[in-house]
């Protein structure tokens, strides 16, 4: 199946099937998802809807975060990953917005890109999130899932994989095809235990097709029968072995 195929099938399939899908993050304002976003980093979404509230509460704007410490920061994230350094993040992206944004969160992805704690994944899910800008965040799930769908081929980097998802990709669906492939990679297609047999884009998918075309599945049976036959023939010098053996013993006696 050609690539432009694959991507044809993969938005027709999401567009029918998860036409508004949304991030798992909770949040109520620009400000808040940055916070969430930031805190998500090598953390589970459910862990920060966990801690988000008390830390949306105690800080509610830019400017009461810039006041704090990343020690009282850390009073309220302590159970997320790499909490000294998402509070330091905090404080830094908070003191920077109060100083060079007006305490607004920017849409640009280059000025999201120079708070502290914000890569240019993070800078995506902001610009298309909150502001619908055609952007795609490359998270760990996005990179798995395309390559192994096929819209990505040799791409080694969260960097390539973007360039080509952007490449195909019709822009109005970049925003949401993020949030289609992270909850495909969260719920289906498991990084270590991709569950294609109940997977419903197994016939577009070319992970699927290396593993199941006719001649995988003839080449499995093949290797089948190779193992039943040595082990016949192994039976079989054993019994001779056997024999001889006890043959050689009747001899002596
Ligand atoms: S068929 Fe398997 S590898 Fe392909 S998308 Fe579905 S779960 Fe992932």
């Amino acid at each position: 199946m050609l690539k432009a195929e694959r991507y044809r099938h993969f938005v027709d399939y999401f567009s029918k099937h998860q036409p508004n899908p949304v991030t798992e993050l909770h949040y109520g304002t620009p400000f808040q998802l940055l916070i969430a976003v930031i805190l998500s980093a090598q953390c589970t979404d459910k862990r920060i809807n966990q801690v988000s509230p008390a830390v949306f509460e105690k800080f509610t704007t830019p400017e009461e975060l810039a006041a704090s410490t990343p020690d009282e920061v850390f009073t309220y994230i302590r159970s997320v990953s790499y909490p000294n350094n998402k509070a330091k993040h905090l404080v830094g992206m908070a003191q920077m917005l109060v100083e060079q944004f007006n305490s607004e969160v920017p849409s640009d992805i280059n000025d999201l890109q120079k708070l502290p704690g914000v890569g240019r994944k993070t800078a995506n899910v902001i610009a298309s999130v909150i502001y619908d800008l055609p952007a795609i965040a490359v998270d760990t799930h996005v990179f798995r899932v395309a390559g192994r769908i096929g819209l990505t081929t040799n791409a080694r980097t969260p960097l390539a994989v973007e360039k080509q998802l952007t490449g195909y990709l019709p822009k109005p669906t970049l925003g949401i095809a993020h949030h289609w492939l992270i909850l495909h990679g969260r719920y289906i297609c498991l990084a270590r235990s991709p569950k294609c047999e109940i997977c419903p884009i197994s016939w577009f998918c070319k992970y699927y097709e290396r593993n199941n075309t006719e001649a995988a599945l003839l080449k499995a049976e093949a290797l089948k029968a190779k193992k039943a036959k040595d082990q016949k023939k192994k039976k079989q010098l054993n019994a001779i072995s056997k024999e001889l053996n006890k043959r050689s013993v009747d001899k002596d006696i």
